[in-house]
């Protein structure tokens, strides 16, 4: 049916290789390309005779539009799938739109370089403006939309599992459950253990960054900004137990603020152990999470990008973790004029995927909802033209698919809520 272009080949780009190459009716041919060809290779040889879909591999820097362009040119996708890094999406999404293709992605936008002067300014008008001040957010990729609206294409933006699955689930809630939501929760749990010290599941750079800043939630119209880490609450999670989650800014809060009507307030919770606490503290007060380039030895060196080199690389946690996630959104809300709850959420097994594709459940988790959105686009089921979040679909054939390709569901519609 389709030909996919897939930039990057970390661990969610290994889990959504695995699932295209599941998908083959879907995913006819792809192409692999990322900034260490090698490693693009190595998957490649892994996968070939195991599956219907052709597979190629390039070299590409995603940061640079023209080196883009001629792969889009000469390999004529369907769709283009970014599962590199956030910095790689306004160059990958100018792209697309040089070539006419289609885009997709799984996290919003956030520029590496943190000082450079002219994204401060507008960086720092948008805090004033908004009154949030985590890097990452959506106008510059919501400052796309009239372009591919022009174009005739379409740019689907975060579709991972949170942002992606949950605001599906909000979608579906909407759709099926509820007259009117009032609140979301939104909580991420991972019970699983890698037996490090201190690791994270997905890019360090990335996830340091977004644990690391202030949390904030929507409130009565309007964002309410807190020092990180500092709500804390404890939750019975099923099938994991009881963990500490803490309230985190996210980048779906924003997006579901604009397109669940009515809403009056949304927040996200992450669990996180002691021992991660206290490292990333740790790290924190003495500096290693700048991305402030600092001169040591006669060279400069950001101290984030530094600290991610000496940190295990995710992609190499699958064999040693154990334990399940179980994210998911809480409702509160109105049904036919009465209160109404419900708590949609997905149980994942670190174990059973590393057995199935070589992954811990973080990266699949991402990766399965990155292979079904593209999968949206490839078949027709969600087209039109211009820049959307997954809420602004239909979220049947996703929530569909989900049970489909290893990612299923439930509803409990007398959750304990979080106060
Ligand atoms: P990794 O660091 O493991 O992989 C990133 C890949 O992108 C690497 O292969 C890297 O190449 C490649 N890359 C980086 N820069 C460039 C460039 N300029 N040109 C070409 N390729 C490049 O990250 P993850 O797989 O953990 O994360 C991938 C994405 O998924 C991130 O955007 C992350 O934020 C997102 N994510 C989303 C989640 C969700 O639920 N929505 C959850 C978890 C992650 P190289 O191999 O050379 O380093």
């Amino acid at each position: 049916m389709g030909r996919a272009l897939i930039i990057g080949c970390g661990g969610v780009a290994g889990v959504v290789i695995h699932k295209c190459c599941q998908n083959s009716d879907v995913f006819e041919e792809i192409m692999i390309a990322s900034r260490t060809k090698s490693k693009c290779d190595a998957i490649k040889e892994k996968l070939d005779g195991t599956t219907a879909t052709k597979i190629r591999t390039a070299k590409v820097d995603a940061d640079n539009v023209d080196e883009l362009c001629a792969l889009i040119d000469e390999y004529k996708p369907d769709i283009v799938m970014n599962i590199a890094l956030p910095y790689q999406d306004l160059t990958i999404m100018d792209a697309c739109l040089k070539c006419g293709v289609n885009y997709m992605d799984t996290a919003n936008y956030e520029p590496e370089d943190t000082d450079d002067p002219e994204w401060r300014a507008i960086y720092e008008k948008r805090c004033k403006d908004e009154g949030f001040t985590a890097y990452f957010d959506y106008s510059w990729q919501w400052a796309y939309k009239k372009k591919f609206e022009d174009a005739g294409l379409t740019a689907l933006l975060g579709s991972g599992f949170d942002p992606g699955v949950t605001q599906a689930y909000c979608a579906y809630a909407q759709k099926h459950l509820f007259d009117e939501i009032d609140t979301i929760d939104i909580l991420d749990c991972n019970g699983g253990d890698h037996g490090y010290p201190f690791a994270t599941n997905f890019n360090p750079e990335i996830n340091l960054r977004e644990v690391s800043a202030p949390g904030s939630y929507w409130e009565n119209g309007h964002w309410v900004e807190i020092p990180a880490m500092s709500i804390k609450r404890e939750y019975d999670f099923d099938q994991v137990g009881h963990k500490d989650m803490y309230l985190l800014h996210h980048e779906e809060i924003e997006s579901l603020a604009k397109n669940i009507p009515g809403v009056q307030r949304i927040r996200f919770f992450m669990t996180f152990g002691q021992s991660y606490l206290t490292h990333m503290n740790c790290l924190e007060n003495v500096g290693m999470l700048s991305t402030t380039p600092i001169e040591f030895e006669g060279h400069q060196i950001v101290p984030i990008q530094f600290l991610k080199a000496l940190l295990p690389d995710p992609a190499t946690l699958g064999p040693r973790t154990k334990g399940k996630t179980n994210i998911g959104c809480i409702f509160t809300g109105k049904k036919d004029g009465k209160e109404k709850t419900a708590y949609i959420y997905n149980v994942c097994d670190h174990e059973e995927c590393y057995r199935e594709v070589g992954s811990q459940a973080i990266s699949y988790t991402t990766g399965v909802p990155a292979m079904i959105g593209a999968a949206m686009l490839l078949t027709g089921k969600w087209n039109k033209p211009g820049v959307y979040t997954v809420e602004e679909f239909d979220p049947d054939p996703y929530m569909e698919a989900l049970n489909k390709w290893g990612l299923p569901w439930q509803i409990n519609d007398k959750p304990v809520l979080v106060d």
